[in-house]
């Protein structure tokens, strides 16, 4: 989607991870402060430029789990969330106060519906309370940023009022949540775009995005977003986060990376460290990560069908866009299956260190398939047997070490 308003002057897109806020909201998530500390240490050395560490006013863990994160972690800003209310502001400031760089964050409710059904207030009121909690938040912190949550069903008149007045007010950033993931990636763009053109004063705020996953846009807003000049974007890894999650870091920024050319964006992020951070949260959380997950799934780099196999063992670039190595995945994986083609059986004997003659790679050929079709895993074990009951072998097999599953080849 083309941006309506020109771009902003920098081409730096900050990564906001909520992994350890907002993802430790996904049911069953939930981390002690030893993990969450663990968890905190990775994501500064894959380069988040922030961390929102916790709602410490949630639970003394939770303030005892950013608390020592604002004391050690060095590097990204660190910030946590707070509602726009002096015991909530007071309790993220102790907690985050001795960071090397610290932020406020608060979230007030924006959209019509949550103010007359959440809140059970009217708009006058809830802007009054907004701004009053942005300055005295701003009398403890030099940077804090405001979210007027459900800003994606909000009406817009009201959104940039709001806008206008906090960030007056003294707010840095003003973050855009699509809180219950309802917009589409045009509309989610266009909502950016119309801030920039219609709040006075926002060139005083860097624009972040908050973009909930509930019909799998998260990530596609994020991307409009920044198309249209916001410049920082909250996400978690592995995409986790309340009801179906976030938007995922892993996805956002390899988008910016693998795109850059027609993108003209960058982030500071090590992408290499991307599927130990993604295997670090899934081990902690308990949350498995999709064996189809874009960027950092067990099955992103794996080729099943024989003319992708076929064109993979040719030239890498014949289908995949990304190197497993820039998320750090290791190799590509060549799985035999029953669709696999002659090819990648063939390499795959020889990286055992099998050369069969034309004859006995036909009948080993003919055995795979129907072996193939019987079993689910076929292993290194199962293509020895088959090479065995062959004959003439043009060289003699080295010993097979191990069982590892047939596969992993380049
Ligand atoms: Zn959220």
């Amino acid at each position: 989607m083309e941006p309506t308003v020109g771009p902003p002057a920098s081409d730096r897109v900050f990564i906001f991870d909520t992994t350890l806020r907002d993802g430790e909201q996904s049911p069953g998530a939930s981390l002690t402060p030893d993990q969450k500390v663990a968890i905190a240490w990775q994501l500064a050395r894959l380069g988040v430029d922030v961390i929102e560490a916790g709602f410490p006013l949630s639970s003394p863990g939770d303030f005892e789990a950013v608390q020592r994160i604002a004391r050690q972690i060095r590097g990204p800003m660190i910030t946590a969330l707070a509602r726009a209310a002096r015991p909530d502001i007071d309790a993220v400031w102790q907690a985050v106060q001795d960071a090397e760089r610290k932020q406020i964050h608060m979230v007030l409710s924006v959209s019509d519906i949550h103010i007359e059904r959440k809140l059970r207030s009217n708009r006058r009121d809830v802007l009054r309370r907004g701004v009053e909690a942005v300055a005295y938040a701003r009398s403890l912190c030099d940077d804090v940023e405001y979210s007027p949550e459900d800003a994606g069903r909000a009406d817009l008149e009201y959104l940039f009022e709001t806008l206008e007045a906090v960030i007056d007010a003294g707010a840095t950033v003003v973050n855009i949540p699509d809180t219950t993931g309802y917009t589409l990636p045009n509309e989610f763009g266009a909502l950016i775009a119309s801030i920039r053109e219609n709040v006075r004063n926002i060139d005083r705020a860097l624009i972040s995005v908050h973009c909930h996953n509930d019909l799998g846009l998260s990530t596609a807003n994020s991307v409009a977003a920044v198309l249209n000049g916001a410049r920082r974007v909250e996400c978690t890894v592995n995409g986790i986060g309340e009801r179906a999650g976030n938007a995922s870091l892993e996805e956002v920024v390899m988008i910016l990376r693998t795109r850059e050319k027609s993108l003209g964006l960058l982030t500071g992020i090590d992408t290499t460290r991307l599927a130990e951070v993604s295997a670090l949260v899934s081990r902690h959380t308990g949350i498995p990560v999709q064996p189809n997950k874009a960027v950092v799934g067990g099955n992103a780099f794996a080729h099943a069908s024989g003319i992708h196999q076929d064109g993979v063992l040719k030239d890498k670039l014949n289908y995949e866009i990304m190197r497993p190595e820039e998320v750090g995945m290791g190799e590509s994986r060549i799985v035999l299956s029953p669709r696999s083609g002659r090819h990648a059986f063939q390499f795959r004997l020889g990286e055992l260190g099998y050369h069969l003659s034309e004859a006995d790679f036909g009948r080993a050929w003919e055995q795979f398939l129907a072996l193939a079709d019987r079993k689910k895993d076929i292993l290194d074990r199962d293509l020895e047997d088959i090479v065995r009951s062959t004959h003439n072998l043009a060289s003699t097999p080295p010993p097979l070490a191990g069982e590892g599953r047939v596969g992993v080849v380049a």
